[in-house]
């Protein structure tokens, strides 16, 4: 029987058999459904698996029959589509300023949303609390039975340790060091949890949200997810893995040279990404530049980010009404990003670039112009097919979106080695 499995405690939910994810995974990529006969020519497994498999996910509540449609000569075709409904997933951000849930469908649309303010001084327990009392809201609210529920993913500041589903040292929440947040909320909820990046979150929302929606994303297996929140990240993903890196800590894109000048960075040196890109990095840089007044403390870069999103937004706004100083502020920030973003199309030869996080939309406008820009007339740019940089169709939640499609894609995602993984039934082993 075709069971969701929790698994011991935080093990992560894996929804059936491969045969089954491989099933689910062809009708969920494709938009309008599949009949059963397409999806034995996508899958390379026979007639009768097929006709098997789809049983068991129907009688699951995974997939529907969505009416006949006559294709050629011959019976007319029973479509099989996914069931939005089926299941669902929470997604949860935690920022050093706000904490976001969603709570997704099968699909990954999200159904239900809130947003709070972290607590002030952001205690790990006061936070864990309060996910697991707005989880059971949120559920309760949309509707939703428990069985339902593949788990919760949680989308946090690296750096951490993704396999314990510890977080480690984030910058902005002092308070945070070495919390096993994996467990105490798996502990507080009862749900499966995984726990990893921003920016790892953010790529794989994209990827999966992305996925079907058109024919080049669909066959997306390379993309850097340029996250832009407190500092600067990158999401990657290569030939279809999300790319973590020994420690977890691939994506780290802060310390790229990107100017000859600027203020000293933590390294030792100037001209770094992650001190003249971030959104204090462009409030200081307003400030000097005269566009904003200087404050009557100093902005420096341990500072909070509530007192920067004020600044930060009045900036944003500046820009968008045309204020000539402020956008050459944004103009000069996308010729420093967009630095960066040749050294990855390089390194990686990637062409694929989504930019998104909770500081991107209010500069995005102004900011991916000069990115574009900057990167296609880059004498330094060597991959020779065309880029695309893109903002991220997600919205300003991306990262939670992106937690709730961690737990989606690790539920119904095919993937052999993870299969073996689990069954051997190594807790909490089985890798994205
Ligand atoms: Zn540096």
């Amino acid at each position: 029987m075709l069971a969701v499995s929790f698994g011991r405690g935080s093990n992560l939910p894996a929804i059936g058999s491969y045969n089954q994810a491989v099933v689910l995974d062809a009708i969920r990529r494709a938009r309008g459904g599949l009949s059963r006969v397409e999806i034995a020519q996508r899958t390379g497994l026979t007639a009768q698996t097929v006709g098997n498999v789809s049983r068991k996910l129907l009688q699951e509540g995974l997939i529907r029959e969505s009416g006949r449609v006559i294709n050629g000569p011959g019976k007319p075709r029973q479509m099989l589509q996914l069931r939005p409904a089926g299941r669902f997933a929470v997604g949860v951000h935690v920022d050093p300023a706000v904490i976001t849930l969603v709570l997704a469908n099968l699909e990954g649309s999200v159904v239900a949303h809130s947003r709070y303010r972290t607590p002030s001084s952001s205690r790990p327990n006061e936070v864990v609390d309060l996910i697991a009392r707005r989880t059971r809201e949120l559920v309760r609210g949309a509707d939703v039975v428990p069985e339902r529920l593949l788990g919760l993913g949680v989308a946090v500041p690296g750096p951490i340790d993704v396999e314990a589903g510890v977080v480690l040292d984030p910058p902005l929440l002092p308070l945070w060091r070495d919390v096993p947040l994996r467990q105490v909320l798996t502990e507080a909820t009862g749900l499966p949890v995984l726990v990893d990046k921003d920016a790892i979150a953010a790529v794989v929302g994209e990827l999966w949200l992305g996925a079907g929606a058109d024919d080049r994303r669909k066959e997306r297996t390379g993309v850097a997810f340029v996250y832009y929140g407190a500092g600067l990240a990158a999401g990657l993903v290569v030939n279809g893995e999300t790319v973590r890196g020994k420690g977890s800590v691939a994506g780290n894109i802060g310390h790229i040279t990107v100017d000859d000048r600027g203020p000293t960075c933590s390294c030792g040196r100037v001209g770094c990404l992650g001190m003249l890109v971030t959104p204090q990095g462009l409030v200081l840089e307003a400030i000097a530049r005269g566009v904003l007044p200087s404050p009557a403390a100093p902005v420096d870069e341990k500072a909070d980010m509530k007192s920067v999103e004020r600044p930060f937004m009045r900036l944003a706004r500046l820009a968008e009404r045309g204020d000539v100083a402020a956008r050459e502020v944004l103009r000069q920030a996308g010729v420093r990003l967009a630095r960066a973003v040749v050294v990855l199309a390089n390194l990686l030869d990637m062409d694929d670039f989504v930019f998104g996080g909770p500081f991107w939309r209010p500069i995005s406008a102004q900011l991916l112009d000069s990115v574009r820009e900057a990167v296609l007339t880059s004498t330094a740019l060597v991959p020779k097919q065309a880029m695309h940089l893109v903002d991220t169709r997600i919205g300003e939640d991306v990262a939670a979106v992106g937690g709730a499609c961690l737990v989606l894609d690790a539920a119904v995602t095919p993937r052999p080695a993870a299969m073996l993984i689990s069954a051997k039934g190594s807790s909490g082993a089985l890798a994205l």
